[in-house]
């Protein structure tokens, strides 16, 4: 049985903005009746005030998780799939719409907003197709005593716990596998961007997901809603997405229950050119892999290292390209960079570029804040970068390119993995032994070879080292929401 989707799920023309709790599949004020400010970037006003939600809202969320889990982990895999997919063309029927809402309440520009919405909608359409696609296993143990027999169940009720980096893509990474596995789960969104989430909730809901498998909850103080349903015994997966410094915390929490966890944490991605890349190329990759999104991703290329001789080079003509970006409020046609999310994060890139200028850095493009209202920051450009300096170890999260030469491979590789951090690599050659020789030495969960984007719903996305544990997307991704549960047969 799939139900159709309404042709406006809405009931509105142009607008998404949900901003109740969503709980048992109804929209629900919190608790105790609190609500938060949403803000746009653009311009620091108020845009929604969102229901605040409680640790007992957070327990009335696991009680409706719970109570949809048997029955949903029991649906049949092409009845999951067909509903993911309903899920998919809706959310590509409304993408304008979803694009304007996350250009509000997060500040990208809308094209880097559109590309979000493509990028989450395939997570439903990807695991739709995979939903079908449940494997298992068939040995005779060594003995020849008894067959072993394999296969994977849905983990339970899961906490998602998501970003406000990419509102939309975050959650359906998320919601995508543990729907198609068969789990039922409480997503908690960042409370910079809500309104988002809630409205992935009301296109599940019009795409035929039963009332309480998923349900969202905006809350402000994350660490007592977190903590609270980690506690729950019911709760049987924690999903995070989000810096290093949270993710300890969380991990600490879920030991508790000993809570299956999956971990995608901070970068800070160094990007290599070598002097025999293709110069043009690597340009273009630099500015994807530095641009998308302003610089708030975890992907982000957060490191330039560029051989010596091709350095000054590379300096001028990527200065020369940020320099050109259109800045400007996300929702209007040709911006090109739009707000960072907030104050805080404005000041964060700022004390990180003053820093550097301090220590002894140019300036090639930018370098500060352009005199207008809202959360701006100058696309900018920083050479003769010491070494030792916090912009090499810190996540910048924001539109600046910090560029430092070297002077052979073995150098290039030690400045890259000098860091804690090991999400995504990027790296420019044009000699292929070279380019397969180098990502192998480098300590990263993904490489971007002669490539500056790296994300697939089709692939598994994840870091090593303090970037995280578990991968998101790709087969690996659906495994992530199953137990393993072996059977010895004796036959
Ligand atoms: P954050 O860690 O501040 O917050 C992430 C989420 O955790 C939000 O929903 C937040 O409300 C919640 N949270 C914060 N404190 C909490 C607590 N004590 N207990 C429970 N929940 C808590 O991160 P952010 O600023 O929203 O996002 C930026 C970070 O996310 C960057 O470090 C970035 O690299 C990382 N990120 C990683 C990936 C990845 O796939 N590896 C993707 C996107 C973003």
């Amino acid at each position: 049985m799939t139900t159709p989707p309404p042709a406006d799920p809405y009931g509105k023309e142009d607008t998404i903005m949900l901003t109740e709790l969503y709980i048992g599949g109804q929209a629900v004020p919190a608790g105790d009746g609190g609500r938060f400010d949403v803000l746009d970037p653009a311009t620091g006003q108020v845009i929604a005030a969102v229901a605040d939600g409680t640790a007992d809202d957070a327990i009335s969320a696991v009680d409706a998780a719970h109570a949809a889990a048997a029955s949903w982990a029991a649906t049949a895999p092409r009845e999951r799939a067909e509903i993911l997919r309903a899920a998919f063309e809706l959310m590509t029927e409304r993408a304008e719409d979803l694009a304007r809402l996350i250009s509000l309440e997060n500040g990208k520009a809308l094209p880097d907003a559109r590309g979000e919405v493509t990028y989450a909608a395939e997570f439903f359409r990807w695991y739709s197709e995979e939903a079908v696609r449940g494997a298992g296993q068939l040995t005779t143990a060594p003995s020849g005593a008894n067959r072993i027999v394999v296969f994977h169940q849905p983990v339970g009720v899961c906490v998602l716990v998501t970003p406000w980096n990419f509102p939309a893509a975050m959650a359906t990474r998320k919601m995508g596998p543990a729907l198609a596995a068969g789990c039922t789960m409480i997503l908690k969104p960042a409370s910079d961007t809500p309104l988002t989430a809630l409205a992935m909730a009301e296109i599940l809901s019009a795409a035929g997901v039963p009332p309480g498998v998923v349900n969202v909850l905006p809350a402000r103080r994350s660490g007592a809603v977190v903590s609270a349903m980690l506690h729950d015994p019911r709760v049987r997966k924690l999903s995070f997405t989000g810096s290093t410094e949270v993710g300890r915390v969380l991990l600490r929490e879920a030991a508790d229950q000993v809570v299956n966890t999956s971990m995608e944490l901070g970068g800070n991605a160094p990007f290599v050119v070598f002097a025999d890349a293709d110069l043009d190329a690597a340009i273009e990759g630099a500015m994807i892999a530095k641009m998308r999104n302003a610089g708030e991703a975890c992907t982000a290329a957060n490191r330039f290292y560029v051989e010596a001789p091709v350095a000054d080079e590379f300096a001028r003509r990527l200065a020369s390209r940020m320099s050109a970006l259109v800045v400007g409020p996300g929702t209007e046609e040709g911006t090109q960079v739009g707000p960072l999310v907030n104050q805080d994060a404005v000041d964060k890139v700022h004390s990180l570029v003053r820093g550097s200028l301090e220590g002894g850095a140019k300036a090639l493009a930018g370098g500060g804040r352009p005199d207008r209202p809202g959360f701006y920051y100058d696309p900018t450009v920083l050479v003769n970068v010491h070494p030792d300096a916090p912009i090499l170890r810190e996540e910048v999260f924001g539109p600046v390119a910090p560029i430092v030469s070297f002077d052979d491979e073995d150098e290039a590789v030690r400045m890259a993995n000098d860091t804690e951090f090991g999400l995504v690599s990027y790296v420019y050659t044009g000699d292929l032994a070279r380019g397969l020789r180098v990502t192998e030495r480098l300590e990263a969960g993904m490489v971007g070879l002669n490539r500056g984007l790296v994300s697939d719903p089709a692939a598994p996305f994840g870091g090593v080292k303090q970037s995280g544990i578990g991968r998101e997307g790709g087969h690996e991704g659906m495994l992530d929401y199953m137990e393993t549960k072996y059977v010895a047969v004796d036959w």
